[in-house]
């Protein structure tokens, strides 16, 4: 069994077999922290988590999404709730007064993260330098979901005391920089997700990713890593139910 440290079952790509799909994937993962994007799926996630052994809830509005915060405040108080977020930055096609809106609404998530002692989880696209100013003044804990920067990046990361988390992404052949990534975390940093449906791994691109992607991306850092597969995937397991506390 592999943990996905990051995946959204509430997706609508889910829609007709999401009972089925999660049954098998919780069988696979042993643990899931099944991700909302926004205040309806962050609900979903809550709801969901109560229902299943091994699935868990992160509660969070995603920086291309829109929602009152203070909505997830009493999702935070559930007894499955793991995480806040998804949350971030990302800055792909977005003007001044949207960055600041996604500013404002990711601090907003880190103080409610911090008044609940709830790791966040954290997506960052084309805004480091805005991020690391964020990270730096407010210094909350928790994990950089689906890494793709430069090894630097991840070094620093590691000294703010966040975890990093590579998805089916890695795998790619012209993922160079994720690749030195991957080698610049230390073994108790590092996390493996599916970010489900999102981003396959190599060779099941245009597919909806799940637990199959786990085992290629786990199967690859172990290689890159010089490590056996089990033990590899005992330190994802072991990293991921400790910054979540499950
Ligand atoms: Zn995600």
């Amino acid at each position: 069994m592999i943990a996905d440290a990051h995946a959204h079952y509430n997706d609508a790509a889910f829609d007709g077999v999401r009972e089925d799909i999660i049954v098998n994937a919780v069988r696979q993962c042993g643990i899931i922290v099944n991700a909302g994007v926004d205040e309806e799926s962050s609900r979903g996630c809550a709801l969901l988590a109560e229902r299943y052994g091994g699935l868990y809830a992160a509660v969070g509005i995603h920086p291309q999404h829109r929602g009152d915060v203070s909505a997830l405040a009493g999702l935070c108080a559930e007894r499955k709730t793991v995480a806040v977020g998804e949350t971030g930055l990302d800055y792909r096609d977005a003007d001044g007064s949207e960055r600041q809106r996604q500013r404002e609404l990711f601090i907003a998530q880190i103080q409610i993260s911090k008044s609940y002692n709830l790791p966040l989880v954290i997506h960052c696209v084309n805004a480091w330098g805005d991020m690391t100013d964020i990270l730096r003044r407010y210094r909350p804990f928790g994990i950089m979901h689906g890494f793709t920067g430069s090894a630097e990046a991840a070094a620093e990361l590691v000294r703010m005391g966040m975890y990093i988390s590579f998805g089916g992404r890695l795998t790619y052949d012209n993922a160079k920089k994720a690749h030195k990534a991957l080698l610049a975390v230390p073994d108790d940093r590092l996390l493996l997700e599916t970010d489900a449906p999102f981003g396959p791994a190599a060779g099941r691109m245009g597919e909806r990713s799940g637990w199959e992607d786990l085992g290629i991306t786990a199967a690859f850092a172990a290689r890159m890593r010089r490590m056996t597969e089990e033990d590899l995937v005992k330190t994802v397991n072991d990293n991921t139910a400790r910054i979540y506390e499950i």
